[in-house]
């Protein structure tokens, strides 16, 4: 605490982990006396750096820019950026360290980073996003490559600004070095599903853990939190097994739809049109409604995907959806639900799935753009598809077998923090002192 004050999401997260150590390093104690643990509280390099750009009235404005390279020993880092006036030091750290163990458990060669901006995207022209993100890329570029760090989009980033930052990259550098960045357009290098990629494994997720205790999610009513990348593509895939999305939300409100989300009017409404959620229940009528500053956990439902963002979910309204009967949750967004809400959901035997597990099915489908990049080789929407439900069913499997091996059967978050720090710590030990 006392070497990052005041980071206190990155607490959270590392507290998080190493709650879960206790059984794995009794019985293997020279991660202990080797100083795995705290070699990994420390990434292995950070970078924050000013970000000027000019708006659309000539006025400069200033940003900070933040890359932290936290793990190169499974491969390259990778992991996100995020635009959003949230975005701090700790923003950053918490996430790179969640990354570096979810892309452990994808069983792919690469290693965790993550980073961003403290900017506001909400509001800003073409043009000032495209300025903006060619500032941030004079700076970032001299850290990239694809055998050293490959960022991809998060909150606030998507193919529109990976596309600026990768057409800067290309300028700076000279070189069409398409593994530099993931998440780009299908026409230049992207991979086909990586849009969908999170929400669909987050889906993937959740059903292989209905399957687990005999059932799905086939009839059942769903709750998804937000309305951006991770969301949408959930509610496609919940829809396409079977079950029906009676609510999602954006940061100004929720709406609940009996008839289920009509997901071509929420595209159009949010991927479109970059509109607001009440706009979808103004043109939907029928039986929705928006509802203002509630909390969309209110809505009950038998399963609950928090695809939002960190600490959406908290104790109260876990406790809210344990009372309306909900049976599975599953971690779209990072770190959604607050450990509370954790405790709640796993002592009244909710099926909780944890993020770096649930919602590693984006950044797998990244390294898979990575290897067709490497490749000059493109795939298939149904192959890529494929190879992510594969992906997702290890990582369960994985989850599974190691919480069984330790004696905690169905403890997704003991098994998911325990399977991902092994296999980084294994490797960290035969790489020498790093
Ligand atoms: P987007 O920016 O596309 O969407 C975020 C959504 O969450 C928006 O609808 C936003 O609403 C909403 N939101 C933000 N804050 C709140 C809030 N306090 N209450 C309710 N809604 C809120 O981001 P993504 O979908 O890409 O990411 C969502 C989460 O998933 C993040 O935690 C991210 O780190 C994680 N994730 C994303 C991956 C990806 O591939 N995109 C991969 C793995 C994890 P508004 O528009 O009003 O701000």
């Amino acid at each position: 605490l006392r070497r990052n004050p005041g980071e206190s999401e990155f607490h959270q997260a590392v507290q998080e982990v190493l709650s879960s150590l206790g059984p794995v390093v009794d019985r293997q104690p020279h991660y202990l006396a080797e100083r795995v643990i705290e070699r990994l509280c420390e990434p292995e390099r950070q970078i924050i750096f000013r970000v000027p750009w000019t708006d659309d009235h000539g006025q400069v404005q200033i940003n900070r820019g933040f890359r932290v390279e936290y793990s190169s020993v499974l491969g390259p880092y990778k992991g996100g950026l995020r635009f959003h006036p949230s975005v701090l030091l700790g923003t950053v750290k918490f996430l790179g360290f969640e990354q570096i163990f979810k892309n452990a458990l994808t069983g792919l060669p690469i290693g965790g980073g993550k980073g961003g901006a403290d900017f506001d995207p909400k509001g800003r022209s073409d043009g000032e996003i495209m300025r903006f993100c060619q500032s941030l890329m004079t700076e970032l570029y001299r850290h990239l490559g694809e055998y050293t760090d490959v960022p991809a989009g998060d909150v606030g980033v998507g193919t529109r600004e990976i596309g600026y930052l990768f057409g800067q990259y290309k300028r700076i550098t000279n070189r069409y070095e398409a593994g530099v960045l993931t998440g780009k357009g299908i026409a230049w290098g992207g991979a086909q599903a990586r849009t969908e990629a999170t929400g669909y494994g987050t889906v993937y997720f959740a059903d292989e853990m209905a399957k687990h205790v005999g059932s799905s999610l086939q009839g059942l009513d769903v709750v998804v939190s937000g309305s951006g990348n991770v969301a949408i593509y959930a509610i496609q895939k919940v829809q396409q097994l079977g079950g029906r999305v009676v609510a999602c939300s954006d940061s100004s409100g929720y709406v609940v739809d009996e008839d289920g989300i009509d997901l071509e009017l929420l595209q159009d409404v949010k991927e479109v049109r970059r509109a607001r959620i009440a706009t979808y229940a103004e043109e939907r009528g029928g039986k929705s409604r928006f509802v203002r500053d509630g909390s969309v956990w209110e809505v009950p439902c038998q399963v609950a995907l928090p695809c939002a963002t960190q600490n959406e979910l908290d104790e109260d309204a876990a406790r809210t959806l344990v009372e309306h009967g909900v049976q599975v949750v599953a971690e779209g967004a990072n770190m959604p639900c607050t450990p509370g809400a954790v405790h709640v959901f796993t002592d009244r035997g909710v099926l909780f799935g944890p993020g770096k597990a649930a919602n590693a099915g984006g950044v797998a489908t990244s390294a898979l753009e990575m290897q067709q990049n490497a490749a000059r080789d493109s795939w298939s929407f149904e192959h890529t598809e494929e190879r992510l439900g594969e992906i997702m069913r290890s990582i369960h499997g994985r989850c599974v077998d190691t919480a069984e091996d330790y004696g905690r059967p169905g403890d997704y978050v003991f098994g998911a923090n325990a399977a991902g720090f092994i296999q980084v710590a294994d490797a960290m030990l035969a790489l020498g002192v790093v």
